[in-house]
């Protein structure tokens, strides 16, 4: 006891080994590490919707409510562009992260999938163009 104990490492070493620890259980249990990162990513995702679309989060374009169906829709456009910025190539929920680390700025809001690509392909979706020939 006490003397054959081996030194403390320092905290850098600890972590470093901890880290490793961790990657090599994950690498072993891949499919319960995935499954835990998706359910994390959609509780994000929902919080970050229930945000913007208090109380109940629906499309702001033609109302769809299932959530399945609902993302953040940069308002003015060029969504791709800001998402690039701040979160480099990765995929959407390092967004729906980076929205919830910068306290939920203003200039986004809920769309269903269907309005926001429509919105990103043509630049209008079609609802809205449809609306504004009805104003007319
Ligand atoms: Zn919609
Ligand atoms: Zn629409």
């Amino acid at each position: 006891m006490g003397k054959r104990g081996r030194p403390r490492l320092p905290d850098e070493e600890r972590k470093k080994r901890k880290a490793k620890r961790y990657r090599e259980w994950a690498q072993r249990h891949k499919e319960q590490v995935n499954l835990y990162i998706k359910r994390y990513n959609e509780r994000l995702r929902l919080s970050v919707l229930k945000v913007y679309g208090r109380p109940n989060p629906k499309c702001s374009c033609c109302g769809e409510s299932e959530l399945k169906f609902l993302v953040i829709d940069h308002i003015q456009g060029k969504g791709n562009i800001h998402r690039r910025s701040v979160v480099g190539k990765g995929g959407g929920y390092q967004f729906y992260r980076w929205i919830k680390n910068n306290n939920y700025p203003s200039g986004f809001q809920v769309l269903c999938h269907n309005c926001n690509m429509a919105k990103a392909l043509y630049g209008i979706c079609p609802h809205e163009e449809k609306r504004k020939k009805e104003a007319n």
